[in-house]
C-alpha cells in the first residue's frame, strides 16, 4: 500500500519546487528547497585553503601573514582565505551572494570561514609556529566588517561583510562591532591599479566613536581579498587607535 502521509513540510517543499524551482547558482541544475543554493555535485568541488599565503606576494607563509619583504608599512598581520576563487562554484556563490541578494549563501561561505579560523588559529596556538606568535585568543577578540559608504549599502539593502561577520560571530560566540564607518564615497576599488587604490581609500574610514580598540586583537571580516588595500586601511585606523593585532579573514583570494 502506497503511504500518503506526508508531513507539512515535505508537502511545502513539494508545492515551493513547482512554484519556485530552486537552481543552483553553478550549474543551474535544478536543487531542491533544503538545499542552500549549491547542489551537492558543486559543493563538492569547492576546494578549502590549507596553506595560507602571503596576501601581496602569493608565498606560502604561516597563516596567511605577510612575508617579510611584504610586511613594510602593513598594519594587518596578515590574511586568513577560506577556499579557492577559481574552484568549483565559490566565484559563483560569492557574485550571487553580494550582488543578486542570495543572502542564504551567507551561512554557508560564513561556516568555510570559520572552519578556516578554526585551523589557523590551532595551528598558531599549537603547532611549530607557537614560538615567535603569541597567542591568539579568540573569545578575547573583536570580528568588525569593511564598512561601505551608507548610500551603496542602501542601494544594495546590505553589507556583505557585515552580513558574514554577524553569522561567523554567533557561530563562534563571539562579539561583533561595528568598528568603522567609511563616510565618504569613493571609486570602486576594481576599476583602480596598485598605488590608485591606495590613494583612492586614504582617509576614507573612521573609527566609531563609541569604540575603545586598545590592546585589542581584531579580525576584519571582507568577502574578497584582492590585493589587500582595503583591509590594511581598515587596519591602520585601529592600529592608531590602538589596536594590538590585527588580522582579515576572507571567503577567497580574488
Ligand atoms: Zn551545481
Ligand atoms: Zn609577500
Amino acid at each position: 500500500m502506497i503511504n500518503f502521509q506526508l508531513s507539512i513540510n515535505e508537502v511545502k517543499s513539494f508545492i515551493l519546487d513547482f512554484l519556485f524551482p530552486k537552481y543552483c547558482v553553478n550549474c543551474n541544475r535544478e536543487i531542491s528547497q533544503t538545499d542552500s543554493w549549491v547542489c551537492l555535485s558543486c559543493a563538492q568541488k569547492i576546494v578549502p585553503v590549507v596553506s595560507q599565503v602571503c596576501p601581496a606576494c602569493g608565498r606560502l607563509t604561516e597563516n596567511g601573514r605577510y612575508c617579510p619583504k611584504c610586511s613594510k608599512d602593513k598594519s594587518l598581520i596578515g590574511v586568513m582565505a577560506a577556499a579557492y576563487f577559481d574552484e568549483g562554484p565559490i566565484r559563483e556563490m560569492i557574485h550571487n551572494f553580494k550582488y543578486n541578494g542570495v543572502l542564504e549563501l551567507g551561512d554557508r561561505l560564513a561556516e568555510m570561514m570559520v572552519d578556516s579560523l578554526n585551523n589557523e588559529l590551532r595551528s598558531m596556538n599549537h603547532g611549530e609556529n607557537k614560538i615567535h606568535n603569541s597567542l591568539f585568543m579568540l573569545h578575547d577578540s573583536i570580528l568588525t566588517f569593511v564598512p561601505m559608504h551608507w548610500q551603496r549599502k542602501a542601494k544594495r539593502g546590505y553589507n556583505q561583510a557585515e552580513v558574514l561577520a554577524r553569522i561567523i560571530g554567533q557561530k563562534l560566540n563571539i562579539e561583533v562591532c561595528e568598528l568603522l564607518t567609511k563616510p565618504k564615497k569613493t571609486k570602486r576599488q576594481a576599476e583602480l591599479s596598485g598605488n590608485s587604490r591606495r590613494k583612492n581609500l586614504q582617509g576614507t574610514f573612521i573609527l566609531n566613536a563609541d569604540c575603545c580598540v586598545k590592546n585589542r586583537e581584531i579580525i576584519i571580516v571582507d568577502d574578497v581579498v584582492t590585493t589587500g588595500s582595503t583591509l590594511n586601511e581598515c587596519a591602520a585606523v585601529l592600529k592608531k587607535a590602538g589596536a594590538k593585532k590585527i588580522w582579515g579573514l576572507v571567503i577567497s583570494r580574488g
